[in-house]
């Protein structure tokens, strides 16, 4: 469904990504792990054309979806991201938050936009805070409205990348069971996570990126409990 066939990414003379391959399925949950630096969110940010890529290319749904001549605000339409900055729009209200693209983008009516809003607030669990701002929630809440936000595209593929990284502990869980959600419910997803539980509970494949080239990549149980390549056992070492 998504597929890199040797993409190569490079700022100036640092070749970022590598001849990367890699296959997503439909329904796939696929996570990214690897060292700080060693180019995972540069991969996702690829998959929706926030970055460029100097080789190879990138297909979603048997379409290309890198290089000259990509329709990006259709791509966007299609692929949505969520950052470890909730990146929700600061002087607007969550309601408005999750109205303003869909309006734009001609997906829903005012009305039906609204309505399709509160259901998905009401699913992620802040239908009391619809005429709240931003400032007015934990990070927690904020960063479920930007996955609310995000689903209410009806993206056929959702990026995450370290959406739990700014949050205290107590809040990672209510967003890890949203995702778990999104999950269970069947849509893709790529994402990158330093929560390696969660990552082995959720993910149908695990990727382990080692300077910008994927040197392992199988089943959650095969990456965690017989990995075979040493820089993913060193790296595994590390983080245990
Ligand atoms: P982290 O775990 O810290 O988030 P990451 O695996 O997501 O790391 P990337 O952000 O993808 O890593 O970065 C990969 C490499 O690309 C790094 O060496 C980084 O310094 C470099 N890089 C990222 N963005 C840019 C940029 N805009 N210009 C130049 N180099 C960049
Ligand atoms: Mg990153």
């Amino acid at each position: 469904f998504i597929e890199f066939d040797e993409v190569t990414k490079r700022y100036g003379a640092l070749t970022v990504l590598d001849k990367v391959d890699l296959t997503v399925d439909r329904h796939e949950v696929v996570t990214l792990i690897g060292a700080s630096g060693s180019g995972k969110s540069t991969l996702l940010r690829c998959v929706n054309g926030l970055e460029d890529i100097q080789d190879g290319r990138i297909l979603l749904d048997g379409d290309v979806v890198s290089g000259e001549g990509v329709d990006l605000v259709g791509l966007r339409r299609r692929v949505g991201i969520v950052f470890q900055s909730f990146n929700l729009f600061p002087h607007m209200t969550v309601l408005r938050n999750c109205t303003l693209t869909p309006i734009r983008a001609g997906v829903a009516s005012r009305a039906e936009a609204e309505a399709n809003a509160r259901t998905m607030l009401e699913r992620v669990g802040l239908k009391d805070k619809a005429d709240a701002y931003p400032h007015q929630l934990s990070g927690g809440q904020q960063q479920r409205v930007a996955i609310a936000r995000a689903m209410l595209m009806r993206p056929r593929a959702l990026l995450l990348d370290e959406i739990t990284s700014a949050l205290d502990p107590e809040l990672v869980i209510e967003v890890l069971n949203l995702v778990r959600e999104l999950a269970t419910d069947g849509i893709t997803m790529m994402m990158t996570t330093h929560e390696m539980p969660f990552a082995r509970e959720i993910s149908s494949k695990v990727c382990f990126l080692h300077q910008g080239t994927i040197l392992e990549q199988g089943p959650p149980e095969q990456i965690f409990e017989a990995p075979s390549a040493p820089e993913l056992r060193s790296f595994l070492r590390k983080i245990h």
